[in-house]
């Protein structure tokens, strides 16, 4: 249960809440959103029965589901960025690391463009067993030294249980991979820790499974979820996946989570991302994260997608028109 405080709430009322939710042997996260405290229940909620707080002081609403809780627009912030505001996110790096002297150039290749968060994968879940799938913690540590030495933000999917620890060691945001949307221990898992998390869309899941699985996380107390759309799998086999462009509204106005889209997971080719970026922050996206890597013909991992640094710039100078179109900036 999400119990939503109105916004003249006093502390004593929210003490009380708190309180009768203790007699019940369950636990509160507290978060405040848009002047709002939201006390998400935490430990079982099926031990309160029929009871609710409506009739509290202080109590504005409750609910089981996060659409309709949260139904204005809610930003994430992480190390000075505000994800989902009118800046656009900008997210960038290999698909996969592959060496200390590459992330190394893509950091700074990132820093020079002005983007703020690199991503790289060092534990892909690569749909070929024979496929590279990274360099395991040891890719992890590479992708954080590269960052801290140009204070830039990290993030890497977590793929199980087992390397939680490590990942949230090294990285800022946490990724959940579209081959895990569905893995609830893991949702619950990221839902416990104290990081934001990037939820891919599963390449089979509608807008409302993708959304349950959020409620997973934000049930845990963790209210910084940021949902990404990578394509889902259609009829269409020209491309990796399709970009659901018009999902990009449909989760923003059911949970007010921010949106960003991938694109490079929708492209068969690089040249298919500009297109693709442009169109999706036209829909209105709050950011992008784009595979890009300092020699794509090299590349370990999707050669074909990864874009140049300078064809990631020229982009970057593209997206400033339509964000300015879209009332933001870059
Ligand atoms: C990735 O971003 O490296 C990745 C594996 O993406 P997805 O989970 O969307 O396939
Ligand atoms: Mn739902």
């Amino acid at each position: 249960m999400i119990i939503k405080m109105k916004r003249s709430a006093t502390g004593e009322q929210i003490g009380t809440v708190i309180n009768r939710i203790g007699e019940f042997g369950l636990g509160i996260r507290m978060t405040i959103t848009d002047g709002h405290t939201l006390l998400t229940v935490t430990g079982g909620d099926d031990r309160l029965g029929t009871w609710t707080p409506i009739h509290m002081p202080g109590v504005e609403s409750f609910t089981l589901d996060i659409e309709h809780v949260l139904p204005e627009k809610i930003t994430v912030s992480v190390g000075g960025q505000e994800i989902g505001s009118d800046k656009l996110c900008m997210i960038a790096g290999p698909r996969i690391i592959e060496s200390e002297e590459r992330i190394f150039a893509t950091a700074r290749e990132l820093h020079k463009c002005g983007i703020k968060i690199m991503r790289g994968g060092s534990y892909s879940p690569n749909t070929s067993p024979y496929a590279f799938r990274g360099l395991e913690s040891e890719g992890l540590r590479m992708l954080r030294s590269a960052a801290d030495q140009y204070g830039l933000l990290t993030v890497s999917e977590v793929v199980s249980l087992a390397e939680l620890d490590n990942a949230a060691k090294y990285c800022d945001i946490l990724q959940i991979g579209a081959r895990n949307m569905q893995n609830y221990r893991l949702l619950q898992a990221v839902g416990k820790t104290d990081k934001p998390v990037m939820l891919k869309r599963g390449v089979a899941a509608t807008v409302d499974e993708w959304l349950d699985s959020a409620e997973y996380i934000l049930r845990e107390g963790n209210s910084r979820v940021i949902l990404c759309e990578r394509g889902i799998r259609t009829f269409e086999t020209a491309t990796k996946s399709t970009i659901d462009i018009a999902a990009i509204t449909s989760v923003r106005e059911k949970s007010g989570l921010p949106v960003i889209v991938d694109p490079s997971k929708a492209a068969p080719h690089g040249r298919f991302v500009p297109s693709l970026s442009l169109a999706s922050v036209a829909a209105g996206a709050d950011g992008l994260m784009i595979d890009a890597h300092p020699n794509p013909a090299e590349a370990l991992s999707d050669s074909a997608q990864q874009l140049s640094f300078s064809q990631l710039s020229k982009l970057i100078d593209s997206v400033r028109y339509i964000a300015l179109a879209m009332g933001k900036s870059v």
